[in-house]
């Protein structure tokens, strides 16, 4: 296993590095404090998973994020001393897979680093489309085909379109998308997963204001219209 850490406190990565280390013996922790240099490191050692400072000197951790998801899946975990939630929101948007706020509890960030590798290869093993009506998903490359029409999801909308395709037809739960797609302990998921779920229906819906796949069961969650 390869983790990336582009931070720049190099006492933070150090104490990251360290206590992976001794968690996962085969740990291999490859580090930089620039993004620019982070975003090389992705395409060139390949990581498992990313974790990634907002704040760095060269470039922002939303720029690096930016970059790296025009040609990689691979987990990102943000780690930030900003805990406003619109910036946390944004990192979202940008495709990150999960977040932490500086301080953060070492303990935790191991266990969501391993939550975050285990989502993604589970990802990785079923590459059978799913389908669901006129839908039909690939879950590795996130491609959606609606009726001949292609269309590219991010990471989380992915998660999101691939919970409910699986539960075709049916009512899915705030709390098990939000378990999906960031883990068990995603605080306020039903204010987040708006904000996916307003974006996921512009991208597929014909009129987004009057939605007909993606339909909403007020105050308890989501499901996809099983069409013909
Ligand atoms: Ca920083």
């Amino acid at each position: 296993m390869k983790v990336l850490i582009v931070e720049d406190n190099p006492e933070i990565s150090t104490a990251i590095g360290v206590s992976m280390q001794i968690r996962w013996q085969d740990a291999q922790i490859i580090t930089t404090h620039l993004g620019e240099r982070g975003v090389e490191m992705v395409e060139t050692e390949k990581p498992d998973v990313v974790i990634l400072d907002l704040g760095l000197p060269d470039i922002s951790g939303y720029e690096v994020l930016k970059r790296i998801r025009l040609f990689s899946l691979v987990p990102v975990l943000i780690l930030t001393v900003r805990s406003e939630e619109d910036d946390i929101v944004k990192g979202l948007e940008y495709g990150a897979d999960d977040y932490m706020v500086k301080p953060f509890r070492k303990l935790e960030l191991l266990s969501r680093v391993q939550a975050l590798m285990r989502r993604y290869a589970s990802f990785q093993e079923s590459d059978e489309p799913v389908v669901c009506g006129p839908l039909s998903l690939n879950p590795v490359s996130g491609q959606l085909v609606i009726s001949n029409r292609e269309i590219k999801l991010t990471n989380t909308e992915r998660r999101i379109v691939h919970h409910l395709m699986r539960n075709c037809g049916h009512v899915v739960t705030y709390a098990s998308l939000a378990e999906a797609v960031w883990g068990a302990d995603y605080p306020d998921a039903a204010n987040s997963l708006k904000v996916y779920v307003r974006r996921l229906r512009e991208k597929i819906e014909e009129d987004p204001g009057n939605p007909k796949m993606i339909l909403t069961t007020s105050g308890i969650g989501y499901y996809l219209a099983k069409q013909d």
